[in-house]
């Protein structure tokens, strides 16, 4: 269409009118299922719930889908697969969306297979995000985004609503069933329900950064890295002396990883600590050009993620997973997501402790690790279920936290059928919908 030249009619294009700011209404919103964080935890719920027939809404602080998974770049998702010497005999435990990632990105190039003892799945986070936004919008659910959880109304035991602060007003989501995928337990801390904190110490969280134009054919192994920053890593100021630099072949592309940065609830304490993390990681990287000048000489910060955060606060739940449970690979009865990962403690600032599992080991996460005693229509995923430090550690990964997210949605689709409370929910009828994710 021709650009117009002439000018008459402009004014009256667009009608314009005066309101009164007093007049502003609140945005009320009615579903079946409202999941408060769009992370890989909540994004699993979301894509589940409305897949099986639920109006589905999904709210996010961020304008953005896709949590840490995207905006921290985590970049590799781990715990999808049992581990041993032999990587043809690793298996997937964990199906889901996680199929439909995994054959739509490797369709489409968006992915690398690391195998080794372990087998890892490096993504293309632009191609993740996409995705994400694609099946979120062609599955019908409604998307809140930008929008900070600031209130919850309680009835008793159950969730009537909650409120939200966007930039273009006040948003009210009215449901049966909610889901608090928000990572900090945002959701059940605001419904006045009990969580646990650390009561002294941390858990760090990390900066992680993408660096482009990557001699990829150079990059050196972790253990290499590792001895470099140990011997040098002063040097450059750095704080932690271990890490990872890892290349995506064909992308010119490496994801780093070597930061350790504190992550308090504190709203002011949280923003400093970020940028804190921006430099750490700029450090990184002048270590890394210097010291390996044949792999990162030439390269350039592409993307810095959001601060990535480990754990800060969680629900009490129904039951604690432990430490003894992920040693043991306790199996229960109501068990709704297993992992083969082992034990990443972040609690010192130079280093990380991981305690791996014999091969054919796997551990388990049950439904009431999920599900807080006190409310009938709420349930946690993702990296703020309820466990000790240590099992957290290992069940916070990608690959559970989609299979906890598909399990509160066939939850909530069980309770919705039966009515009654989510803890009446049969852990048979749970296991019959959610088998593939807890046996074979
Ligand atoms: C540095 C780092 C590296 C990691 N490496 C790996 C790895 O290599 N592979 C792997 O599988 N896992 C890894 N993990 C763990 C894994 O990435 C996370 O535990 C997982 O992504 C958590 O997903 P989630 O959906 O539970 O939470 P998140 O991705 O944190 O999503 C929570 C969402 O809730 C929203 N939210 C929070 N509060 C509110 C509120 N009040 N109102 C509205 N919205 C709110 C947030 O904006 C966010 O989008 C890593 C974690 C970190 C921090």
């Amino acid at each position: 269409m021709a650009v117009r030249t002439d000018i008459e009619g402009i004014l009256t294009a667009t009608k314009v009118v005066v309101r009164d700011p007093a007049a502003d209404a609140v945005r009320d919103i009615e579903a079946d299922v409202c999941v408060v964080g769009a992370g890989i935890a909540g994004v699993s719920a979301a894509i589940e719930a409305s897949r099986l027939g639920r109006r589905t809404v999904i709210v996010d602080s961020l304008p953005t889908l896709g949590g840490q998974a995207v905006n921290g770049i985590i970049g590799t998702f781990v715990g999808l697969y049992s581990q041993g010497p032999d990587p043809s005999r690793h298996r997937q435990l964990t199906h889901g969306i996680a199929d439909d990632i995994l054959r739509d990105l490797g369709a489409a190039g968006a992915l690398h297979y690391r195998r080794g003892f372990w087998t890892t799945v490096m993504y293309d986070e632009v191609a993740l995000a996409r995705w994400i936004e694609r099946t979120i919008h062609r599955e019908g659910i409604l998307p809140v985004l930008g929008a900070v959880l600031t209130k919850v109304e309680r009835d008793g035991r159950r969730i009537r609503s909650v409120q939200l602060a966007t930039r273009y007003g006040v948003v009210q989501v009215s449901a049966k069933a909610f889901v608090d995928a928000t990572g900090d337990a945002a959701l059940t801390w605001l419904a006045g329900l009990p969580c646990r904190e650390p009561a002294e110490g941390t858990v760090y969280g990390s900066q992680v950064v993408v660096l482009e134009n990557v001699n990829t054919d150079r990059v050196p192994d972790r253990t290499e890295i590792a001895a470099r920053l140990d011997e040098r890593g002063d040097l450059y100021g750095l704080v932690r002396k271990e890490g990872f630099a890892f290349a995506f072949p064909g992308k010119g592309t490496a994801l780093v990883n070597m930061t350790h940065v504190e992550t308090p609830l504190d709203p002011v304490a949280s923003a400093i600590k970020s940028l804190e993390g921006k430099d750490q990681a700029d450090q990184t990287v002048e270590f890394l050009k210097k010291e390996f000048p044949e792999a990162f000489g030439e390269s350039r910060v592409r993307a810095y993620g959001q601060l990535g955060i480990r754990q800060t606060r969680w629900i009490v739940g129904r039951y604690q997973l432990t430490m003894d449970d992920v040693l043991q690979g306790r199996e229960f009865p109501d068990a709704v997501a297993r992992t083969a990962w082992g034990i990443e403690l972040h609690e010192r600032p130079e280093a990380h402790v991981f305690h791996a599992f014999p091969e054919g080991h796997v551990h388990y996460v049950p439904f009431r690790s999920l599900t807080p005693p006190d409310a009938d229509n709420l349930v946690a995923v993702g990296r703020c279920i309820d466990a000790d430090v240590a099992a957290l550690s290992s069940v916070r990964v990608m690959g559970p936290c989609i299979a906890m997210g598909a399990a509160a949605a066939h939850a909530f689709d069980l309770m919705l059928q039966r009515g009654g409370s989510v803890h009446d929910v049969p852990a048979q009828s749970l296991r019959e919908r959610i088998r593939d994710n807890v046996e074979g």
